[in-house]
């Protein structure tokens, strides 16, 4: 089986509020989603993608208020890289440094321009200039206007101490090809053509245990067409010595989770339903959203979670502007 790429990326923040703000006001992206950690109610989960929250775009968060930031390491994804256009990095060298904002690069890696920069909770985040996304239109309401918006995820860079095994897993049960390498950075990809997720493996034999919290990210999940693709991987899987889990209701996609060898968690979601089940596509991320087995308990969820202020441009949609 070949995977058709990243269904969305979830990471571990602290304050919500805060995130929100770098999330939508900073980096441009569109909360397509506010609902809560299905198995924690007390915590948010936050959703941005584009416009219409298309799978390969959705970044989720998990923010815990107070959390301490966790600590970088082997076994986990150090950095998530998003496509613009050809020609925007201009744009956001100039933004992080009108902001203030410490920033890496511009590097060329594997034939591609980027910049590296932290999140409010240090996660590493690339923007990677990708002529694959120069024809897809970015988010017109965007807060950086549509022409330098982030268009969907360029790929991830997973550490490992060593290669093979997260590689084998890769090519051999994820149905990942390699792509090249540099230095210690070896690329695999798999989707269609022009539409990439690649996969960096950065091996370093001396790299500490990470130590997840706020800033980590917490698992990534690959695209699934169907609940009947999904049920085809948990097969594969289970046939490849993994041991997936039975399939969960997340409303909005299907989920099974597993460990690659290297210990980054995998989820497989489905595409359907999608984010437009609850909300329609104007209104995405305007409400908090209780998938129906918590709505009895609204009144007291609400009581519980930090108050968020959500971006103008959202509320003004929402009035039917
Ligand atoms: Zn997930």
């Amino acid at each position: 089986m070949t995977s058709a790429g990243i269904h969305h990326i979830t990471v571990l923040a602290s304050d919500p509020q805060r995130n929100l703000d770098f999330y939508t006001g900073f980096l441009g992206l569109r909360l397509v989603k506010q609902t809560i950690n299905f198995d924690a109610p007390d915590v948010y989960h936050l959703y941005y993608g584009d416009e219409a929250g298309t799978p390969g775009t959705i970044l989720t968060f998990f923010p815990f208020l107070d959390a301490a930031r966790g600590k970088r390491g082997a076994g986990e994804i150090t950095a998530v890289a998003f496509s613009i256009p050809t020609g925007a990095l201009g744009f956001w060298i100039e933004r992080l440094s009108r902001k203030a904002m410490a920033f890496d690069g511009p590097h060329t890696r594997l034939g591609q321009n980027l910049i590296a920069f932290e999140d409010p909770d240090g996660m590493v985040i690339e923007l990677v200039e990708d002529a694959d996304v120069d024809d897809i239109p970015g988010w017109a309401e965007s807060a950086v206007g549509a022409a330098p918006a982030i268009r969907r995820f360029h790929g991830v860079t997973f550490l490992q101490r060593e290669l093979d095994r997260a590689g084998a897993f890769l090519t051999g049960v994820m149905g990942f090809a390699s792509e090249g390498s540099e230095a210690n950075r070896f690329r695999f990809h798999a989707g269609p053509a022009g539409s990439h997720a690649r996969a960096d493996v950065l091996v370093d034999p001396h790299a500490p245990v990470a130590r997840q919290s706020a800033g980590s990210v917490h698992h990534i999940a690959w695209r699934a067409r169907d609940d009947e693709d999904q049920l085809s991987w948990r097969s594969a899987l289970v046939k490849a010595g993994s041991s997936p889990t039975q399939v969960m209701d997340r409303s909005y996609f299907h989920s099974i989770y597993f460990r690659e060898p290297g210990g980054v968690l995998f989820e497989i979601a489905t595409d359907p339903p999608g984010f437009a089940t609850d909300e329609t596509i104007d209104t995405l991320g305007s409400h908090l959203k209780l998938p129906p087995w918590l709505e009895a308990q609204r009144a007291m969820i609400e009581r519980h979670l930090p108050p968020l202020a959500i971006p103008a441009v959202q509320r003004a949609r929402e009035a039917g502007g």
